[in-house]
């Protein structure tokens, strides 16, 4: 894939990258390193003055940062704004609370002293998609960067802009030259940059197919990965729900980031008592969706990212209609305009064998389904192999306390939109990868848990 900004909302190619040569990749790696050895011994109060420092430029130039995000891969401006704004939050979040996370813990054991260090184990690679182009960074960067690591990060092709002014925001804020880098590189020089000695573990967002790549290339140099991969979340709705509410935030769950989103709702699975109700209600508020333009503030929905993901999402759309799903609203790409339009869609009547079974739509389609009771709610909602968030609504205590403990998924919002938070860790069973990212969890993913204990 060439490394380019291409935007989405008409196809026009505005400028090209050259990805680095492998003797830039080696100047890049060889200043990594040195910046580590030092960068490793600078104290928590220094480095949170640049993260502060990090946040406050971020809000300082938030809409240049958000336009640059719309116009290379097309979600709504209004979102973006908020994607540089919680991208300041997870900067400050780490910068105030890192010394207390990875302060020592003291053991009492046989020993005179024994106590347990956190301390950084070098470079980081992370290796990152386009859909939330600065937030998926800065939630890796924040803690890695604080646990006195430094990182280097493989940006998707279709975002280099959005690459290297993340790597602009770093410089300015002041931490010292090396401590975070762009590599503008394709795909096929991530399993040689994670087989270097000086690289010491990775972290990927994106697909089943990239982190397993990267997963077998890190294997076989025995490092540590993190993987946040696909989902399709279930968003269930019992009898007793707020109706409103439900529908509201089902509508908004589906279609953030123009549906591109890994915890987006995707599958709604609906007690069969609620669901003709839910049904219309959620058909209007879909179709009053404004699709247009994404850098204009009233627009809903604009393109999806790639002409690629409109192809790969009506496929998935295609084969459910041709084996007999029903079609409430959307169903086809736009081609009036421009640009990769896909209107907002719902699918519902499955029969049995669809790809709504096992697939990930990444896209502004949800499949909806008819359910008799919670038994059949949360065996449905299983019933994927993926295993990222959950939304479920109910105002019975019994019936939330089942669903926390028996839905098979990294995150479990009752009567809420499944969302990340740095204060709350974040990430997927099964086929949704494995690591956490946020929280205390997240920045004691790439530190050498070290074990002291003295006579
Ligand atoms: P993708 O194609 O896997 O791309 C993600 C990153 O991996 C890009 O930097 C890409 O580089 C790189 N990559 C692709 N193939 C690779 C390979 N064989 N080896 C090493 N690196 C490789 O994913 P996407 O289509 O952009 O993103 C959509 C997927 O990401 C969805 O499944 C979504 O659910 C998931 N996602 C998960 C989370 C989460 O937190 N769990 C968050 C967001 C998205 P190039 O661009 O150069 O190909």
């Amino acid at each position: 894939m060439a490394i380019a900004t291409i935007n989405p909302a008409t196809g026009e190619t505005l400028q090209t990258f050259t990805p680095l040569t492998e003797a830039e990749i080696e100047g890049k790696l060889d200043l990594a390193q040195k910046a580590f050895v030092e960068y490793r011994n600078t104290p928590f109060a220094q480095r949170a003055e640049w993260m502060n420092e990090a946040a406050r430029i971020l809000e300082r130039d938030r809409d240049r940062f958000a336009k640059i995000m719309t116009l290379e891969m097309g979600k709504p401006i209004k979102g973006a704004i908020a994607e540089v704004d919680k991208c300041a939050l997870v900067c400050r979040y780490y910068a105030e609370r890192a010394a207390e996370f990875l302060a020592d813990v003291p053991a009492s054991t046989d020993a005179s002293s024994s106590f347990v260090k956190y301390e950084p184990l070098g470079i980081i690679l992370a290796v990152m998609p386009w859909n939330f182009p600065f937030w998926q960074v800065f939630r890796f960067a924040a803690p890695a960067l604080m646990a006195g690591n430094v990182g280097i990060l493989k940006h998707a092709s279709n975002v280099p802009q959005c690459a290297l002014a993340i790597e602009e925001i770093f410089k300015a804020a002041g931490f010292p030259a090396g401590v975070f880098q762009t590599l503008l590189v394709g795909s096929d020089k991530v399993a040689a940059i994670i087989a270097d000695d000086r690289v010491k573990a990775a972290t990927l967002t994106g697909s089943e197919a990239a982190g397993i790549s990267l997963a077998v290339a890190a294997s076989k140099q025995i490092k540590k990965t993190v993987l946040e991969l696909g989902g399709s979340d279930p968003f269930i709705v019992l009898e007793s729900a707020d109706l409103s509410a439900a529908v509201s935030t089902a509508v908004a769950a589906r279609m953030l980031n123009n549906g591109q989103s890994c915890i987006a709702a995707k599958r709604f699975i609906l007690h069969s008592s609620i669901a003709d109700e839910f049904e219309q209600r959620f058909l209007e508020k879909f179709q009053a969706l404004k699709i247009g333009d994404p850098m204009n503030p009233e627009t809903d929905l604009g393109p999806l990212a790639t002409p690629g993901i409109v192809q790969d999402l009506d496929g998935l759309v295609q084969t459910c209609i041709a084996k007999g799903a029903k079609v409430l609203t959307g169903g086809k790409p736009l081609s009036d305009r421009p640009g990769n339009f896909y209107p907002a869609t719902i699918l519902t009547d499955f029969p049995p064998g669809t790809p709504a079974d096992n697939e990930e739509f990444f896209g502004p389609v949800a499949l909806l389904f008819r359910v008799a009771d919670i038994d059949e709610a949360i065996a449905r909602a299983n019933a994927i192999p993926f295993g990222l968030g959950a939304s479920a609504w109910t105002t019975v205590e019994k019936e939330r306390d089942r669903l926390i403990s028996e839905l098979e998924a990294g995150a479990v919002f009752i009567n809420g939109l499944v969302k990340s938070d740095p204060r709350l860790p974040f990430g997927g069973i099964k086929r949704s990868g494995y690591g956490r990212e946020l929280g205390v969890q997240g920045i004691h993913e790439f530190v050498n848990i070290k074990t002291v204990w003295v006579k």
